[in-house]
């Protein structure tokens, strides 16, 4: 199967006050391949993160289906569930835990046993090894990204999300992060990242889908991309 397979998503968010709802995906469809790295392209507001919010299941799509590895998200949810990895846009760590009890306490959510959690394995893909037992507020901004990064592969899933992984960060942390994207991806992982930099699309991805206002309006590989500015 794809990677991912969304067809005719929509989402509607219910208006508050007697003001309209906003018609956040407009019926959007396509496949992600297997393998690659798939970028998703479009300005602020274009429906980037409710359709990432959709897959990992944080927001509930007004109509359409989706399929993650094949497993359909409402029916088949707990496979789908554990063929992704979502790194949201937004840090959120409890400020006591350390990278190590992160990792470890992610596991415990995904039920994956003792004997087969990776957490040393990830803090050093993620060039935290040093900060292992470090708590988590002490970290750096670049450090906590990555550290999200590692907590979103702590079930191994085959494919890897990332919700504009690099808005606001320095060129030297986009590098880093650029980097370890394509490691992962050289290591078998599938990616897909929203992105309002066509520089990044440009750079990372092999293929590019562009969603303005809640509708996809391209979605090429990246040679044809370029090809046609
Ligand atoms: P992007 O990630 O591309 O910036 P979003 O998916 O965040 O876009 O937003 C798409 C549209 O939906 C925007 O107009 C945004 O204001 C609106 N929106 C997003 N979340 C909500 C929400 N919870 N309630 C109402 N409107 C929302
Ligand atoms: P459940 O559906 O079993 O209640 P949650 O959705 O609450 O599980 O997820 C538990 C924890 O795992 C939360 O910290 C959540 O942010 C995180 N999480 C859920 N799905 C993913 C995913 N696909 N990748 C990374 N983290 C995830």
């Amino acid at each position: 199967p794809s990677a991912i397979s969304i067809r005719d998503v929509q989402k509607t968010y219910a208006g508050t006050k007697g003001e309209p709802g906003k018609h956040a995906l407009k019926g959007v469809s396509f496949e992600v391949p297997q393998g690659g790295i798939f970028g998703l392209l479009g300005p602020n507001g274009a429906g980037k993160s409710t359709l990432i919010n959709v897959l990992a299941g944080l927001v509930t799509k007004s109509a359409g289906s989706a399929e993650i590895w094949g497993f359909d998200i409402d029916d088949q949810r707990r496979n789908a569930k554990r063929a992704i990895g979502i790194v949201p846009q937004e840090i959120v760590f409890d400020p006591f835990f350390t990278p190590y009890e992160v990792l470890e306490n992610q596991a415990g959510f995904y039920g994956v046993p003792k004997a087969e959690r990776r957490s040393e394995e990830l803090l050093a893909a993620v060039r935290l090894t040093d900060k292992r037992d470090a708590y988590a507020r002490t970290l750096s901004g670049g450090m906590k990204r990555r550290l999200l990064i590692a907590k979103a592969m702590v079930h191994s899933p085959p494919i890897l999300v990332l919700d504009e992984p690099t808005a606001g960060v320095d060129v030297e942390l986009r590098r880093q992060l650029w980097e370890l994207v394509t490691e992962l991806n050289r290591q078998g992982v599938t990616i897909v990242l929203t992105t309002h930099y066509l520089e990044e699309a440009e750079q990372l991805c092999d293929r590019i889908a562009i969603i303005n206002n809640g509708e996809l309006i391209a979605n090429k590989t990246t040679s044809e991309m370029v090809g046609m500015a």
